[in-house]
């Protein structure tokens, strides 16, 4: 499901390489060339399809003349005291949208948007607070890599071979993933294939906020790994966190995590950002234990990354490490994850490209969320 943009030749970072082998049969290029040209329009650096000097003249003319690439470059690369680079790109549409780089230690993860915008409303998340814009192309998709890998090759990062650039793929920028699901799917074929960018399923994982019907659909469709945002295992209080859970309730979300394919060791990431008063107290761990069992899960907990845009707060040091002994004590693996990349809003729940602006949420002692 492809949107139209301003693009009026055919996009070829759209396609998975079944679809640019029909395309390219429909204008004659011969199905030997297929492959190569898959494999050539996935480099990063490529932005020009006049420039594949490889490809016989005829064959480069005629994808010249009937098709085009586009490409993404950061409008601004913003670099944390932590090392996480934050990277805003303008769409063709003058939209905006971030990718985050995280580097640990000599491996990379990158974080990247799968909406501009978000429809789902959580009320602790600035990209909520943005509403939803429209759905990225899978191109856009591909591209935030694509562009990352060629910044990173600019600030004189060295690898043998390109997939060695980002070691794990996360879709946990702005958007809600599954709610573009077509697109997404289509992505992931392209970032899995081995004439592509060659992840392996290892090292992608798609984060929802409980689009059950489409986790059941990721699990048939795609081998990657997944992480829920839950946030809180009670459903009045996630309800009004999050309102996907009005239509997608926790024993549906949950019934769905336990019926998503798991390979050999791989659990199911849980991610619950920790808010004071709110989601934090000892029965609050304990009821989230009690909703994971029989799970095959981690749990991360995300100590909340506060904004003065919105209401919430972070809890206590002592409280977090507390809620954490009370799952570890009943047998669940947990981390409480580094904030990376808060300084320049980059970490979770803070995208919300600089056009934004999002207005400071008011909220009183019956009403704070
Ligand atoms: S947390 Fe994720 S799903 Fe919820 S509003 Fe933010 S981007 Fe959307």
């Amino acid at each position: 499901m492809i949107t139209a943009t301003t693009i009026t030749k055919p996009d070829l970072r759209n396609f998975c390489r079944a679809q640019l082998s029909d395309f390219l049969a429909r204008i004659a290029i011969p199905t030997s060339y297929h492959r190569r040209i898959f494999n050539l329009i996935h480099r990063p650096q490529l932005n020009d399809l006049a420039t594949l000097t490889d490809l016989k003249r005829t064959v480069r003319e005629t994808l010249v003349d009937q098709a085009q690439i586009s490409f993404l470059q950061p409008e601004k690369a913003e670099l944390s005291k932590d090392g996480t680079v934050k990277l805003a790109f303008r769409l063709a549409d003058n939209s905006l949208i971030e990718s985050v780089l995280i580097p640990e230690q000599d491996r990379h993860t990158l974080c990247v948007s799968s909406q501009v915008g978000c429809a789902m409303g959580c009320k602790f998340c600035l990209t909520g607070a943005m509403g939803y814009q429209r759905n990225l192309t899978p191109a856009e998709i591909i591209n935030q890599v694509l562009a990352t890998i060629t910044y990173m090759i600019q600030q004189g990062v060295r690898r043998a071979t390109t997939r060695e650039f980002i070691n794990n793929l996360v879709f946990m920028g702005m958007g809600e993933p599954l709610a573009n699901y077509d697109n997404l799917l289509t992505a992931l074929n392209i970032l899995m294939d081995e004439q592509g960018l060659e992840f392996t399923e290892r090292r992608i994982t798609v984060s929802t906020c409980g689009i059950t019907p489409k986790i059941g659909a990721l699990g048939r469709d795609a081998k990657v790994n997944l992480a829920v945002s839950l946030h809180s295992a009670d459903d009045q209080t996630r309800s009004q966190l999050m309102p996907v859970n009005r239509t997608y309730p926790l024993d549906q979300l949950l019934a769905a995590c336990r019926d998503f394919p798991l390979g050999k060791k791989k659990v199911i990431l849980i991610e619950y950002i920790l808010l004071q008063g709110i989601n934090d107290s000892d029965h609050d761990a304990r009821l989230l234990a009690k909703k994971l069992s029989n799970l095959p899960c981690r749990i991360n907990l995300l100590p909340y990354n506060e904004s003065e845009l919105l209401p919430f707060r972070c809890p206590e040091l002592q409280r977090i490490n507390a809620f954490q002994k009370i799952l570890r004590d009943l047998g669940y693996i947990t981390i409480v994850r580094d904030s990376r990349g808060a300084d320049i809003s980059a970490a979770c729940g803070q995208l919300a490209g600089k056009t934004t602006r999002c207005q400071p949420r008011t909220t009183t002692k019956t009403d704070h969320y």
